[in-house]
């Protein structure tokens, strides 16, 4: 039995003021997927670029900022849009629907889908294990999460359980350049974990270069990212809710960060 291997190159595109577009490339069957286009433009000067042909779209979830490009790219390259079932009506030009432990194929590459509502609903991420690679559009972010837009925090911290137990060296592929203004909320709840500080100190140090954050990896989301982290004492003490549930925990996390400026 032939099992799929291929492993996927992954290219970043900067996109709108704080997006982070995906280009996967499979080599063997030369499939061409963009995770979240916001805008078609700018995955059009990469495909350019690099000499390819966009096959797939890939969304996690409906807003514009993930899915304004779809119909533009569509239309020029005839490609499959792959999107959250529990949201297909809102995916711009879906055409498969996905949830919960299915996979999807790009060429030889399969990804594992998780459903991951509490920034949306209907939000879902890929993971390719062979690529140690996890697109998880604006559920986890470097050293941050995605905002409560219409989920709970009990739902978002189950989402976001999800993830933990994946492999250490596993990418995180986030949607947004958050990660300077989350590690400056991060130290506000968690400034006694060294690893924190010093991931925070080489951040503003990449910003300051001009440089990319992201992707960053599992191993340091967990060690760092105070919404990975809701369930440890030190995390329920700083938002006056030793011995709670977690879920709770990371509720009070999620609304400390709401208002931080
Ligand atoms: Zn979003
Ligand atoms: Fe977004």
């Amino acid at each position: 039995m032939n099992l799929p291997m291929a492993k996927l190159t992954i290219h970043r595109i900067p996109a709108r003021k704080d997006n982070y577009l995906w280009l996967a490339v499979e080599p063997e069957k030369n499939a061409v997927a963009v995770v979240d286009p916001s805008d078609a433009a700018p995955v059009r000067a990469k495909l350019k670029e690099l000499g390819l042909r966009l096959t797939h779209i890939l969304n996690t979830h409906h807003h514009n900022d993930h899915t304004g490009g779809n119909l533009e790219l569509k239309a020029e390259f005839g490609l499959t849009i792959i999107g959250p079932r529990a949201d297909a009506e809102r995916i711009p030009g879906i055409d498969v629907a996905v949830g919960d432990g299915e996979h999807v194929m790009l060429g030889n590459a399969e990804a594992q889908v998780f459903d991951v509502p509490g920034h949306t609903r209907g939000h879902i991420a890929y993971w390719f294990a062979e690529s140690d690679a996890l697109f998880c559009g604006d559920t986890l972010f470097a050293m941050g999460c995605g905002r409560l837009f219409e989920g709970t925090p009990e739902q978002m911290w189950n989402s976001l359980s999800k993830f933990r137990p994946l492999p250490d060296s596993t990418k995180v592929y986030c949607a947004h350049e958050y990660t300077l203004s989350n590690a400056r909320f991060a130290l506000t709840v968690d400034g006694n974990n060294p690893l924190l500080i010093e991931r925070a100190a080489h951040i503003a140090k990449m910003r300051e270069a001009g440089q990319a954050t992201v992707p960053s990896t599992l191993a340091e989301e967990r060690a760092t990212n105070p919404f990975l982290r809701a369930d440890r004492p030190e995390l329920a003490a700083a938002v006056n809710l030793s011995g709670e549930q977690p879920a709770q925990v990371f509720g009070a996390i999620r609304a400390a960060k709401d208002s931080f400026s």
